[in-house]
């Protein structure tokens, strides 16, 4: 029997992360989709970058898509290995010409067979770097502009302003899989922080208390960013075992048996649905600013897992600007 909708749950903002399609047929279901996912009304629909720029097109396609047939907020991931600092520029300038305003930056993974230092991992050495040359492109591009204060006399009236851009960043709640310890993966994030992101979102993780501890250490670090929370609902065997190589997280044993015992395609997606909605509410109850759903291209899971929550009402989601600056740790 399906869980029923939990109203604990409140009303936090979510979100929900794409991959560019690989053909004309995969367009068509992305943008069916995308209706769907934009109905329940998400903070942001974040949209992945290949490795070495391989999906740029297909990655602007999905996020012009998004700009012109909704209201949501898209937020483009960029990677930044491989690049020169003019070809980072370059890209970031496209993007924001093209009206983006959101943007996730990472580092992205070296190819195979390189080692820290290669000339040809390009100019920028880490994510921060790429946070950094956002933030500078954008304030070449838009100068800045200038607005009355109301009730002021006009001499006093005009503030300068610049247009703000929310730079995300990644965050690994049980360390990055090259990261040499735990220390290394929450002074990465620091320095996140320090080149100006205003938010993270997390590598996909099996266990509540993992992310709470890792908020926890964030926390004590001196993060103060928002960091969200990345869920995803685990249907398939395959797709577990597909997932766990891309992230090089641990197998959760427990779901990975319960998985494969399960003979039915229906009942796989039960158990998938059930364990993101059990694991979403701890998250939640933790103090968790919020909800990013690895939406696969596909709706149904992830909204089976927020309605489950009670999180799919008909009231458009708060704005980012209502994201908890401080993540609000509770013990656990
Ligand atoms: P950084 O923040 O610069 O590094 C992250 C951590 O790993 C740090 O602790 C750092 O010290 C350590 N580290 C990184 N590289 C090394 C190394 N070579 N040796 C030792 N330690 C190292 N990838 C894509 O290509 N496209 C995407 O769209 C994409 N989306 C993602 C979305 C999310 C939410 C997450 C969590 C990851 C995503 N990735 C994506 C994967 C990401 O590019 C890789 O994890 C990459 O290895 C690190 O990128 P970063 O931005 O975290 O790098």
């Amino acid at each position: 029997m399906p869980d029923t909708s939990d109203p604990a749950c409140g009303n936090i903002p979510f979100s929900f992360e794409l991959y560019p399609p690989k053909s004309d047929a995969a367009t068509s279901a992305l943008h069916a989709t995308i209706k769907r996912l934009a109905a329940a009304g998400p903070e942001f629909i974040s949209v992945t970058y290949g490795a070495n720029g391989s999906s740029r097109r297909s990655s602007l396609d999905v996020l012009t898509h998004l700009l012109r047939t909704t209201t949501v907020d898209p937020l483009a991931h960029l990677t930044c290995v491989g690049s020169s600092n003019a070809e980072a520029s370059r890209l970031i300038r496209e993007f924001l010409d093209a009206g983006v305003r959101n943007f996730l930056a990472l580092r992205g993974d070296p190819p195979e067979g390189t080692r820290e230092g290669d000339a040809f991992l390009g100019d920028l050495g880490s994510a921060a770097e790429l946070v950094q040359l956002i933030h500078r492109v954008q304030a070449e591009r838009v100068p800045y502009r200038e607005a009355a204060i109301p009730g002021l006399p006009a001499a006093r009236t005009i503030k300068r302003e610049r247009e703000k851009v929310r730079i995300a960043v990644a965050a690994f709640p049980n360390g990055h899989p090259r990261s040499r310890s735990t220390t290394q993966d929450i002074d990465t994030l620091l320095a996140k922080q320090a080149a100006g992101a205003n938010l993270a979102i997390t590598q996909l993780f099996f266990h509540a208390d993992h992310y709470l501890g890792f908020i926890q250490r964030a926390r004590a670090a001196g993060v103060e960013f928002p960091i969200l929370p990345g869920i995803m609902p685990v249907t398939s065997p395959a797709r577990l075992r597909r997932i766990l190589e891309l992230s090089g997280e641990e197998l959760p044993s427990e779901l990975a048996i319960a998985l494969e015992v399960e003979p039915t395609k229906e009942g796989q997606r039960e158990i998938g649905i059930r364990h993101a909605t059990e694991l979403a509410r701890k998250l939640i109850a933790g103090g968790a600013p919020g909800l990013h759903l690895y939406a696969f291209n596909q709706h149904e899971t992830v909204l089976a897992v927020l309605e489950r929550c009670g999180l799919l009402t008909p009231t458009p989601a708060p704005s980012v600007s209502e994201f908890p600056a401080s993540h609000p740790v509770k013990e656990y």
